[in-house]
């Protein structure tokens, strides 16, 4: 038999579609993968998001942006091999201003994500949230705790729809045998923030980098545990990449109260901001820290950048916007 000529060896890249491209997670996933040596196909819809996240990567070869929204049918031509979902408002502010498009895009954006990882055979991973725990009666959380939703409060459309989502996610690995993995996302952030997200970090550093007060709500003994973005992506890579099936806590434990962080972003900022309190919205948790050990052990990964690092970069970035 005459030997054929051999093909030359192609190492082929991996292909990863991000939902949510655009906005603050999607677009650092997106740096990551695109550094990692992934094609990435990312998909928003702009609600949200914002396209000054993902400018810089404009012409980049391997890099695809989709302006659609993930609710609709995802017809993509290419193979692929991961997965990543993280379209939906994220901000309290945003879903309740947007709570149908939230409920929508946690439940049918899901399943229509779900449902491209199924017929490409890809990876899916799941951008849930410490949102499912509710208002947690057991502090700090681990995976295997349940949650105290209020499902029609004004919290109600994004927590269920994230629960929605984890059980949507868990069936189509039970039963289409799809690879699935769920990152359980607590307070995050950094750069890419949108200055008038609602949120505490963006609200906070922006009335204080103007020397306007600063609104804490209730008395401001609530908690919160904040990770800096590049620990978490760093997390959720590592979570899509590791065998892992089950929900992991991706998070910061280092936990203070709002009251203590409005001081902090206060002196971090050399304002002279004074702090007010304002009325406490309904249903917002009282505490909140996660139990990382499940991500310790099994991806090897805890957060590494202390907030006084963080807060540095992300003042920087806010002073630049405000
Ligand atoms: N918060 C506050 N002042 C603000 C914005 C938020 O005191 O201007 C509080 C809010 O009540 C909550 C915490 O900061 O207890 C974190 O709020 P955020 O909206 O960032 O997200 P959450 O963790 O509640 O989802």
């Amino acid at each position: 038999m005459p030997n054929r000529p051999r093909k030359p060896f192609t190492y082929s890249e991996p292909t990863s579609v991000v939902t949510g491209a655009a906005g603050f997670l999607g677009s650092h996933l997106v740096d990551l993968l695109l550094a990692r040596g992934h094609r990435v196909i990312a998909i928003d819809n702009l609600v949200t998001g914002s396209i000054d996240n993902i400018a810089h990567l404009a012409g980049i070869p391997g890099f695809k942006f989709i302006d659609q929204d993930v609710t609709e049918f995802l017809f993509l031509d290419a193979a692929i091999d991961y997965v990543w979902h993280f379209a939906s408002p994220a901000s309290p502010v945003d879903y309740l201003d947007l709570p149908i498009q939230t409920l929508k895009v946690g439940s049918l954006g899901t399943h229509k994500a779900l449902g491209l990882a199924k017929a490409k055979k890809a990876r899916f991973l799941l951008a849930s949230t410490s949102e499912i725990y509710g208002d947690p009666l057991v502090h700090p959380q681990p995976e295997e705790y349940w949650g105290n939703v209020n499902p029609i409060g004004p919290r109600g459309c994004y927590d269920e729809a994230k629960r929605f989502a984890e059980a949507m996610t868990i069936a189509y690995h039970k039963e289409h045998r799809v690879e699935t993995r769920v990152a359980r996302i607590f307070n995050t952030y950094g750069p890419r923030m949108r200055l008038n997200d609602g949120r505490v970090v963006p609200a906070f550093i922006s009335q204080a980098l103007k020397n306007k007060p600063v609104t804490v709500f209730g008395k401001g003994k609530q908690t919160r545990s904040f990770c800096y973005v590049s620990d978490l992506i760093d997390g959720i890579y590592r979570l899509m990449m590791s065998a892992c099936d089950q929900p992991v806590n991706l998070g910061n434990p280092s936990e203070l109260t709002v009251l203590q962080f409005a001081k902090e972003i206060i002196r971090a900022t050399e304002s002279k901001s004074e702090i007010v309190f304002k009325p406490l919205p309904q249903d917002d948790p009282r505490q909140r820290q996660p139990d990382i050990s499940k991500a310790r052990t099994l991806l090897n990964w805890e957060p590494k950048v202390p907030l006084e690092t963080g807060l540095v970069k992300t003042i920087e970035y806010f002073r630049a916007k405000v």
